[in-house]
């Protein structure tokens, strides 16, 4: 062994000798989970609601080895999952403050449903908040909706959802087709209803300009109306897309690569495609659900397939 390398081991080894405390260390908590950037003359606050575990098995159309493969490549553990951020956006305007997704809320456990904590010290109140845009009705986006005693979290709100999409999940048709899915069913009628029953429950349809310089544009494969979001401000963009991408390790160097809970995997990985070849030619910024917190930056292609460049932490947004 090269000397250099023996020295290098024993300073290692020597490091281990720390000096004994008279107390064991208390943690401090960690920073707020917000993050902030400017998208022309609109900013933009990422709120981050916790973590999920997604394990190896749950993605398709890819050798099993592979997958645990580039899991490991990562250092995430393929059984335990990879932890994976849970991002919602908040888009202030000056006059309109408007929340993209609602976070998994009371739905997962203590890893997640911080959202409200993220939005607080970002410097809102819910009751701040008057429009609310759902990128699609899995639970990770809608649970934060209601409050414990359900109620609408965001009582001042008016709350958009694709009209594919409430179609489908609030269809009693549909639901008793998929027992195996009963409770993303069952969660988006009671995230709903508190919206519904104040009668600020609305559906768009594909392309809407839901509010100036805001469009929505149909990714359906994921769900049935599955939707991302392009912020335009002057020359700027922003595309909010939602749940195109769940792993980061995976899904942009292998587009084609499909996920679980996908409802039309088919779907789902062409509409992806099509979304990273616009992403690329036009430059867009891209903030992602389960991108890494903030899950804001830029893609770039790289060799068949492409690579995520993240944002970095700027003083300045
Ligand atoms: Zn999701």
């Amino acid at each position: 062994m090269p000397r250099r390398i023996c020295q290098f081991l024993l300073l290692a080894l020597l490091s281990f000798a720390l000096p004994a405390t008279a107390a064991p260390l208390q943690p401090k908590p960690q920073v707020p989970g917000y993050y902030r950037i400017m998208v022309g003359d609109v900013q933009v606050t990422a709120l981050y609601d916790g973590d999920v575990a997604i394990r190896a098995s749950t993605f398709k159309q890819m050798p099993q080895e592979k997958v645990r493969a580039l899991f490991a490549a990562n250092f995430f553990d393929a059984d335990k999952g990879a932890p994976t951020a849970v991002n919602a956006y908040l888009i202030d305007t000056g006059s309109l403050h408007i929340l993209i997704d609602a976070g998994f809320g009371r739905c997962l456990g203590p890893t997640a449903g911080h959202q409200l904590d993220a939005l607080r010290a970002a410097g809102y109140a819910p009751e701040d908040i008057d429009t609310v845009l759902i990128t699609h009705l899995h639970r990770d986006h809608i649970c934060g909706l209601t409050t414990p005693d359900g109620r609408a979290t965001f009582p001042k709100a008016t709350l958009w959802v694709a009209e594919e999409e409430a179609a489908y999940w609030l269809s009693p048709t549909v639901a008793a087709t998929q027992p195996q899915r009963h409770t993303i069913f069952e969660t988006a009628h009671a995230a709903l209803a508190p919206y519904q029953a104040a009668g600020t429950f609305r559906t768009f349809s594909a392309d809407k300009e839901i509010v100036p310089g805001l469009v929505a544009h149909a990714a359906h494969g994921h769900t049935p109306g599955h939707t991302a979001f392009l912020l335009t401000s002057g020359k700027d963009q922003l595309l909010i897309w939602g749940d195109i991408v769940l792993s980061s390790a995976i899904q942009f160097a292998h587009p084609e690569t499909t996920y679980q809970l996908d409802s039309d995997p088919a779907q789902a990985a062409a509409t992806r495609q099509t979304i990273f070849a616009a992403a690329v030619a036009n430059g867009w910024r891209i903030a992602g659900t389960h991108l890494p917190f903030p899950g804001i930056g830029r893609m770039r292609t790289d060799g068949t397939g492409y690579a995520w460049v993240p944002v970095e932490y700027d003083l300045q947004p």
